[in-house]
């Protein structure tokens, strides 16, 4: 059984708050009733907020004022265009958008920290930063954070961010020193050739087998040069070209995504890929335009913090209950990397799935949903990760 201070009354309020965003989840920089249920909570608690940062996102600062580090603690606040399909009585109210990845748990978790906080902060020393972050589904909302100055005045020292996981049984915890999730890259090649009549190949250059090559040699980025103890993914996901049986096809549209891991691949692999795609359409006379957008570096935790956290999850869950390895880590994308890519930290994940309880879909999906005993567990971790922090001046981490 994990150790949780949490009296029954703040326990049902934690649960009471994730079913409340639950029922009103709002996509991407829309998160204005949620804000606005943020916002309330923590001027009652005593905390000074800064609101409509990157258009919805909060911050609450609680400077203790006595001289210490300044921590933040994460939590991301947008749901999915995902119709739920769930039968429980706190379902989506807000048809077609759902919080499929459990970001509702996320605000309700910080938020029962920030109360607990709130209590014990006359005792601890340096400043405590709470950041509630938009747009994380595709919207880079901590890049835009970033920029309008949240790791600013005061200087956050470390950042801690977690992930309620159904990869993993709700009682352990998933903490990875150095890359946890990588990073995201979308990709649109544009293969020009010169279409005409089916039966004279000869007068034509064909843009479908142009971009057929184009898919097959951008695989050799992973198989040849990415050193296979190295990690990455190169997808395809859309392929469009031609109408007509009897004709060559003047152009192809081809549209994919590359994740990496480390950072020597994310700095490398955007001039493999345009050498590969550009050559090969030359190879066979054609021509390719390429748009390569980077939505988001790698995820990497700093070892020294990952640590800490390990420290004092295990204190939560027991040693035995700390995943450290291929469970805890994916190659799906996460935009914490901004803020890990600034300030040493750690993005860890706590597990939420109840194979019992058939709490086992995966995130993403329609049927989402997660086990809220692991609400306390997140709570826990992050109230402790704060009075060590705060209490010796981040010394211990
Ligand atoms: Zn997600
Ligand atoms: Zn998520």
């Amino acid at each position: 059984m994990p150790i949780v201070d949490i009296s029954p009354l703040d326990k049902n309020e934690l649960i009471a708050n994730r079913r409340w965003l639950h029922q009103n989840p709002e996509l991407k920089f829309q998160e204005h009733k949620s804000s606005k249920f943020i916002v309330e909570k923590l001027v009652g608690l005593g905390y000074q907020v800064q609101t409509n940062i990157a258009q919805t996102g909060v911050v609450a600062v609680i400077n203790t004022n006595r001289p210490g580090p300044t921590l933040m603690l994460r939590a991301d606040m947008d749901a999915l265009p995902v119709k739920e399909e769930n039968s429980t009585n706190y379902i989506s109210n807000n048809t077609g958008v759902m919080h499929a990845c459990g970001h509702d748990g996320h605000m309700a978790m910080l938020l029962s920290t920030a109360k607990q906080l709130a209590q014990i902060a006359p005792q601890l020393s340096g400043t405590l930063k709470l950041v509630f972050q938009p747009g994380e589904e595709g919207g880079n909302g901590a890049l835009r954070m970033i920029e309008q100055g949240v790791l600013e005045s005061p200087k956050v020292d470390a950042a801690f961010g977690i992930h309620l996981w159904n990869g993993l049984p709700v009682g352990q915890v998933g903490v990875i020193n150095g890359p946890v999730m990588a990073s995201v890259d979308e990709f649109y090649i544009t293969v020009k050739g010169r279409g005409g009549h089916g039966a004279m190949p000869h007068q034509t250059v064909d843009a479908i087998l142009a971009a057929c090559h184009i898919v097959t040699a951008l695989q050799t980025i992973v198989s040849r040069n990415v050193n296979p103890l190295d990690s990455a993914v190169v997808t395809i996901g859309s392929f469009h070209a031609g109408e007509a049986f009897n004709v060559i096809a003047e152009q192809a549209y081809l549209r994919g995504t590359v994740r990496t891991f480390s950072r020597e691949l994310y700095d490398q692999i955007p001039d493999i890929f345009h050498r590969v795609a550009t050559n090969t359409a030359a190879a066979l006379g054609a021509e390719c335009t390429i748009k390569y957008e980077r939505l988001g570096p790698p995820t990497i935790n700093d070892p020294v913090m990952a640590d800490f956290v390990r420290q004092i999850a295990s204190e939560v869950v027991g040693k035995e209950n700390i995943i450290s390895d291929d469970r805890a880590r994916t190659m799906a994308g996460e935009d914490m990397a901004y803020f890990l890519a600034k300030v040493p930290g750690c993005f860890f994940f706590v597990g939420s799935q109840n194979e019992s309880r058939g709490l086992i879909h995966p995130h993403h999906s329609p049927f989402f949903d997660f086990d809220e005993e692991a609400l306390p567990i997140g709570v826990e971790i992050f109230k402790r990760i704060t009075t060590r922090f705060l209490e010796n001046g981040g010394k211990q981490a």
